[in-house]
């Protein structure tokens, strides 16, 4: 086991250049989890977040386009849980960053990545906005507080093999993340699932991370599930940009890994939604449930807007946004993602985008998957099936 683990650490050195492409959700899935954690806020809060949904939804993607020009920024979004323990990681790591700085060194804990703790610092920020009354943070912190939540949901963000990239699995991240929900949100079950303050929001969050190691395991089996009946030439679909050949899984992949998997990435962006409202809400309560009316003008929703608002919430309830095509991620607009992002939308003319809806939604999995009650293993190569051997 310890012979493992010090290869996984070394492998995740070795790799440590491609970290940028881990970018969760891809700004799809950011997009449309935002968006519906808006329908999810107390009337107290909806109107100020409805009034500003197109920026607080444009927002959610921000901390994933200053990557490329902030160093710090890219380990605020995973937390690498097996790189501090084979076992049991999660009964070895301190909640709190000082204890569990004390116990892995803070340099260890920045590299390995911090996302629940800049999620609790994003929270303060929000919490702060909301004290002086100053629309422009409240939106700001609200929108980045939903990518930080939103991140923590994703079972890849819990792991040094991130990409799959150990396991001979590389793109699965944005297989998971950005061309599963881009093919077939459609066919996800979004309900409208009200916000509740939390009672200990650190606490809140770790069971979030908790959950998604807890996919780590099907992530990486069902993908080898599903590339039974592919070749390599079939699985992978290839293109050429700026002299470089990209790789990515092929559509017809997707849709067989999708078939395995998809009820899982249908119950993390399901289950994210109303964590998001639940955070914003948290904020407001902490800072005094300040009237948000008063930062409005008109203070309160006009007809129009709240005509507009009703028919939303009357589409998420029958589950029909996305069919309905009222997701503003679901709007072609000019590319904004950062360059270095690889995903399929970037995969240029030799890759026509996936039809916005699928033909063969009945036979996707709409149960939601149960986390395992023990968090195990998280690597193909741990569980010792195939290629174990990683990439020097
Ligand atoms: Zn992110």
């Amino acid at each position: 086991m310890k012979k493992l683990v010090l290869s996984l650490g070394l492998a995740a050195a070795l790799v440590g250049p491609l970290a940028p492409a881990a970018h969760a959700w891809g700004f799809f899935g950011h997009r449309a989890i935002t968006q519906i954690a808006v329908y999810e806020l107390p009337a107290s809060m909806q109107a100020f977040y409805f009034r500003h949904l197109p920026e607080v939804v444009r927002k959610s993607t921000a901390p994933d386009e200053r990557r490329a020009k902030d160093p710090a920024e890219a380990t605020r979004h995973f937390i690498d849980m097996d790189h501090f323990s084979e076992e049991k990681p999660f009964a070895k790591m301190p909640r709190a960053f000082d204890a569990a700085a004390d116990k892995f060194s803070a340099d260890t804990l920045h590299k390995y990545g911090t996302v629940p703790w800049t999620v609790i610092e994003t929270k303060n920020k929000l919490v702060s906005a909301f004290s002086e009354r100053d629309t422009a943070a409240i939106i700001t912190y609200s929108a980045e507080l939903a990518h930080y939540v939103e991140d923590a949901f994703v079972p890849l963000h819990t792991t040094v093999n991130y990409d799959g990239q150990l396991t001979n699995q590389a793109g699965l991240h944005g297989l998971w993340e950005s061309q599963l929900p881009e093919r077939f949100i459609t066919t996800y079950k979004f309900d409208a699932v009200p916000a509740s303050v939390l009672k200990n929001p650190l606490d809140a969050i770790w069971e979030v991370i908790q959950q998604s190691y807890g996919f780590l395991s099907a992530t990486f089996d069902l993908e080898a599930t599903a590339s039974k009946g592919f070749t390599p030439q079939t699985k992978y679909t290839y293109s050429h940009r700026f002299g470089k050949t990209q790789r990515r899984y092929s559509d017809a992949f997707a849709d067989a890994y999708n078939k395995l998997v998809g009820g899982q990435v249908d119950f993390r962006m399901r289950t994210a939604a109303p964590m998001v409202a639940s955070f914003w809400l948290t904020a407001w309560q902490e800072a005094g449930r300040p009237d948000l009316g008063p930062l409005m003008t008109p203070p309160k929703l006009r007809k129009t807007e709240k005509d507009s608002l009703d028919s939303q919430l009357k589409a998420l309830k029958a589950n029909t946004l996305a069919q309905d095509q009222q997701l503003l991620a679901q709007r072609k607009e000019k590319k904004v993602e950062a360059p270095d992002e690889v995903k399929a939308a970037d995969a240029g003319e030799a890759l026509p985008p996936p039809p916005p809806e699928p033909t063969t939604p009945a036979e996707t999995p709409t149960e939601a998957p149960t986390a395992p009650a023990k968090v195990k293993i998280k690597t193909k190569g741990a569980a010792g099936t195939e290629k174990t051997k990683t990439k020097p």
